[in-house]
């Protein structure tokens, strides 16, 4: 992996990959594209406007750049995938087989993530096994099972070198979350610094795998690097770090926030989707493959997100 292409650089993950990125392989061997620019101005330099449904512009800037990787992030998530299921078909998965064509055609190495929602109300909610039934109800979850297939498709097939992660719901503080179930694990945050009160649209004892961006991104890497001949489950593995419901991520706020409330208003449609996902999943195969590890529990990350939050609102 030296020169890699992002798409979708500008989303959650996007816009703190692109820099882990640049720290690591060099400030001139990533190229960030989206649909949109960055709302906070960052991302100026070496990026490119990329719709990724329009293949023939991703495959000219793949060549233009000279590209040895393409990390395909751009989507459509869970609870927006709901509202706009035909539009989350053409791009979830319009734009993974464009990406992926592209990934053939110039011989690239190929990452894309998958996600909890690729699993559904008959999955076994705890330590979910790496292999699983997977029947998903959303549109999105439909969307990560066929991107899952078709990315073992294009590897089994053509020998592209594909490669991903199931994530659970992603907590950062850089670039707000883009419309998924677990947004709220952000959210309380954010409003913890503003308010000092939360009202949560997923219902107290709903657990769900969650995870701290940064371990995230180092998953990333250490999969994109990992030796290709020990990778049995290659475009899906199971990571988990933080299985977490509303009430714990306000007991560990009200550890630095005594006067921290809780409040909830339940969202029918996306408690729905919580109630199909995991509670936790099982990451032995990540663990045995690549030697997953993560770094943040729900307490340490919650000390880091409370201080970077303070910090940026200040700034504001
Ligand atoms: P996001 O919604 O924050 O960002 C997606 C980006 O894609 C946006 O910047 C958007 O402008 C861009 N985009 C939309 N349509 C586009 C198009 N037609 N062409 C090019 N770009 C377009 O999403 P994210 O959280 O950064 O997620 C990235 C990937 O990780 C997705 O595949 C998502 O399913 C997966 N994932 C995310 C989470 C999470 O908690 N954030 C969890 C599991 C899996």
């Amino acid at each position: 992996m030296k020169k890699i292409l992002v798409t979708g650089a500008c989303g959650q993950i996007g816009s703190e990959l692109v820099t882990k990125l640049r720290n690591t392989y060099g400030e001139d061997n990533v190229i960030a594209t989206d649909i949109r620019k960055a709302q906070d101005g960052s991302m100026e330099q070496l990026f490119e406007t990329c719709d990724v449904r329009k293949a023939e512009n991703m495959y000219n800037l793949a060549k233009k750049y000279n590209v040895d990787t393409i990390m395909h992030l751009a989507a459509l998530l869970s609870a927006k995938a709901e509202a706009a299921p035909k539009l989350a078909w053409d791009l979830n998965m319009g734009g993974l087989i464009n990406a992926l064509e592209v990934a053939r055609e110039l011989g690239l190495q190929f990452f894309t993530p998958s996600s909890i929602g690729a699993f559904g109300p008959s999955t076994p909610k705890d330590e979910t096994p790496q292999e699983a039934l997977q029947r998903p109800t959303t549109m999105y979850g439909v969307n990560k099972v066929a991107g899952e297939l078709l990315c073992d498709y294009y590897y089994q097939r053509f020998g592209v070198d594909t490669r991903g992660l199931r994530f659970p719901g992603l907590i950062s503080y850089k670039t707000l979350p883009g419309g998924g179930t677990t947004d709220y694990a952000v959210e309380i945050y954010y409003e913890a610094i503003k308010n000092k009160t939360y009202t949560s649209y997923i219902g107290e004892g709903t657990y769900m795998d969650m995870m701290y961006l940064p371990d995230a991104l180092n998953a990333i890497i250490d999969l994109m690097e990992a030796d290709s001949d020990k990778l049995i489950h290659r475009n899906a593995f199971n990571i988990s770090a933080i299985s977490a419901a509303p009430e714990d991520f306000a007991k560990a706020i009200q550890k630095h926030q005594p006067e921290f409330t809780i409040k909830y208003d339940v969202d029918p449609i996306r408690q729905k989707i919580a109630d199909s996902w995991p509670n936790r999943m099982d990451s032995s195969a990540a663990v045995m493959e690549w030697n997953y590890s993560f770094n943040y529990d729900l307490d340490t990350m919650t000390a880091d997100m409370l201080e970077k939050l303070q910090a940026k609102v200040i700034k504001q």
